[in-house]
């Protein structure tokens, strides 16, 4: 039986019929699939947008606020929103205005403006660490502050929990089977043993969180607060107080990462839940869509920092290199769009807008799995909310994982797209933002119960 508990002879038939469907309300996205393949590896500029569950890809003309078109003149209610790049809706109208103002102004000079510190004062109000650097994207930032953790500690190994994902940051790459740590499958082109400095451990799990840190050879933990990348995990009543005490006790520096869990609010868990870190890393939405994140320390790691470089230079000969940074990050393009963005779009009120519609969203999931009589459960993180293929919302990310069920996730998102309605690919994943209305999510609602009752009525 599947996870689910759908037959899998029904989610192909059901599958077939939405292909047809997509070709068939489709044909301009058709017509330029056939034509990107001739100039794109894979038919598409990166190869992930090939991996939709449409049968070819399907092509934007234009987004704004919750909605996109396409080339084929559909519209269609966003709660994908760019996997978070978008959170706060496409082109909110100061980040446009910030675009236009800075576009004739110099785009990047490799020198600072004030623009930057504005940023910096408004994400140490929002999230309490004082000092901060930008970075952009957010597997740059993870990547950069891993280099710093283990330059602080002088300790090589990181510790993240099984089924994360931080971006494509190598050290981050692994997955623990039966209790050890292997390479995440399906890696290209990796050259290292990943597993030599790099540790993972089930997420929740607190008694092989304290046997991988006893050995004080971890420089870092790298966590999302709460995890989003293999559906949602939330963690237990007192897992952070304990993370951030074995933590502490062992030397451990202590990153989260909230690009997906500022979702929770305007300073992400970290400020919902009072957390501790030493370092915070946030990219996708920080500058309303245009590439950016950050990171920030606190004041005691900043000195450490200070020590750090110093060590390095006095050993470095001739012309040392940080191994961090990239020569577009905090350009004056993405600091304007920053400001903007933190000044004016990600504020109290834009949650206050967002939080409601997210739980009617997830009290609809609940409804409509109720009534169709599915073993299935729904998770909210805030803004977020998703429903997974299983009865319980899993504690860790085998769980989550073991719930997939890959065939039917990708027969429904491809019948709420050729109903145009988008979610998140991969898992059932959505976010509401500040434009999204009360009856965008009645319509999915809608939709995916209309779904549901057609696959359940499909002879298994
Ligand atoms: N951290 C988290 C928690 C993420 O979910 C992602 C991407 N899904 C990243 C980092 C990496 O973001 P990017 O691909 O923009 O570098």
């Amino acid at each position: 039986m599947t996870a689910s508990g759908i037959a899998e002879a029904a989610v192909e038939t059901f599958m077939a019929r939405e292909q047809q469907r997509f070709l068939a309300q489709n044909p301009q996205s058709v017509a330029l699939a056939e034509r990107a393949r001739r100039a794109l590896f894979d038919g598409v500029p990166m190869h992930w947008m090939s991996d939709w569950s449409t049968p070819c890809p399907l092509f934007v003309e234009r987004a704004r606020g919750a909605r996109f078109h396409d080339v084929d003149g559909h519209a269609y209610v966003d709660f994908c929103l760019g996997d978070t790049g978008s959170m706060f809706g496409h082109s909110p109208a100061p980040i446009a205005r910030a675009l236009a103002g800075q576009g004739a102004n110099g785009l990047t000079t490799m020198l600072p403006g004030e623009d930057a510190i504005v940023a910096g004062e408004l994400l140490a109000q929002r999230f309490g660490l004082p000092f901060w650097q930008v970075a952009t994207t957010a597997t740059d930032a993870n990547r950069f502050v891993l280099r710093w953790a283990r330059a602080i500690t002088g300790r090589k190994v990181v510790l993240v929990f099984d089924g994360c994902y931080h971006g494509t940051v190598d050290d981050t790459l692994v997955r623990c089977r039966d209790g050890r740590t292997v390479h995440r499958s399906g890696l290209l082109g990796q050259a290292h043993d990943l597993t030599q400095f790099s540790r993972a451990v089930p997420f929740n799990d607190l008694d092989a969180l304290e046997r991988a840190l006893a050995s004080e050879d971890v420089a870092a933990v790298l966590c999302e607060p709460a995890m989003t990348n293999i559906g949602m995990v939330l963690p237990q009543p007192g897992f952070h107080r304990k993370l951030r005490e074995l933590t502490r006790r062992h030397g451990t520096l202590l990153i989260i990462d909230e690009t997906h869990t500022i979702s929770t609010g305007p300073g992400g868990c970290t400020r919902a839940w009072q957390l501790e870190p030493d370092f915070i890393t946030l990219g996708k939405p920080i500058a309303g869509g245009v590439p950016c994140s950050v990171y920030g320390c606190s004041a005691a790691m900043a000195s450490a920092m200070q020590l750090a470089r110093a060590r390095a230079r006095e050993q470095s000969e001739g012309h040392g290199h940080s191994g961090m940074g990239t020569t577009l990050s905090a350009n004056a393009l993405a600091m304007r769009c920053m400001r903007a963005n933190l000044e004016e779009v990600m504020t109290d009120a834009a949650y206050a807008h967002m939080l409601p519609l997210a739980a009617r969203l997830a009290e609809g999931f609940r409804r409509i799995i109720h009534k169709h009589g599915l073993a299935w459960s729904v998770t909210e993180l805030g803004a977020r909310s998703e429903f997974q293929f299983c009865a319980q919302s899993p504690r860790d990310g085998a769980a989550a994982e073991a719930a997939f069920h890959d065939s039917l996730q990708m027969a429904l998102h491809l019948y709420l797209i050729n109903r145009g309605i988008l979610i998140t690919p991969f898992h059932n994943m959505t976010l509401c933002c500040p434009e999204t209305r009360e009856e965008d999510v009645d319509r999915l609602i809608g939709c995916l119960d209309q779904a549901l009752a057609e696959l359940l009525a499909i002879p298994g």
